[in-house]
């Protein structure tokens, strides 16, 4: 999953990303609301983080701009805490709020629900290929015993499972899974296939050639 940061505060900018990051969330940042408004507008997210006060463009405009767009779940994060800035968020279209100070438990708490909520699957555990993913705990287990994956390998896993039953192109996979300051060799997306298969077997993502792949 990928995720945009746009806060222009750089220490709990950057102590976000790395709780996402920790949790194989792929993430880009963006220090004020012009610059996460042109990646909000050119890169695809699964959850955006938006701060309130933002220099160049306040989040408010930038929620109406990324409403205008599409779908992509918001959540608001802003020091205010009154009522009317809640429900200003809300009925502007944010999916969910959070009122600084928080915690890092709870904001990775709610990111995981806007995902599934985002992928139309509200039940955090999916059964997928024989295995079973827990989206809370982030683990995979097969027969009652836990698969260790790497984070990267664990989100693989997790988008292929939240869009079970369907063909996922490398392209899409590309986009989600990985963030614009990594660098991703073109057969980055093989080497986590073929590690997963190993743990999960041959058969746990399957691929379709020319197409993607795809986890039944
Ligand atoms: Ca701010």
């Amino acid at each position: 999953m990928r995720l945009l940061v746009i806060e222009d505060e750089p220490d709990l900018r950057s102590g976000i990303a790395r709780s996402l990051r920790d949790e194989g969330y792929a993430v880009d940042m963006a220090a004020d609301g012009e610059e996460g408004l042109f990646k909000a507008e050119n890169w695809t997210y699964d959850v955006i983080l938006l701060d309130i006060m933002l220099p160049r463009v306040d989040g408010w405009e930038l929620l109406r701009r990324i409403r205008r767009r599409g779908t992509t779940p918001v959540l608001m994060l802003t020091a205010r805490d009154t009522v009317p800035d809640r429900v200003r968020g809300l009925d502007g279209g944010a999916d969910d709020y959070l009122t600084k100070p928080f915690s890092l438990e709870e904001l990775l708490a709610r990111v995981r629900a806007l995902i599934r909520r985002g992928a139309g699957r509200p039940s955090p555990v999916i059964e997928a290929g024989g295995a079973v993913i827990d989206l809370n705990a982030r683990s995979v287990t097969r027969q009652g015993e836990r698969i260790p994956l790497t984070p990267r390998e664990y989100a693989l896993v997790e988008y292929l499972a939240l869009h079970r039953g369907k063909v996922v192109s490398r392209t899409e996979l590309y986009d989600h899974l990985f963030g614009d300051d990594e660098d991703t060799m073109s057969n980055l997306l093989d080497v986590h296939v073929s590690n997963i298969r190993k743990k999960l077997g041959h058969d746990f993502i399957q691929t379709r050639r020319g197409h993607g792949y795809c986890i039944e």
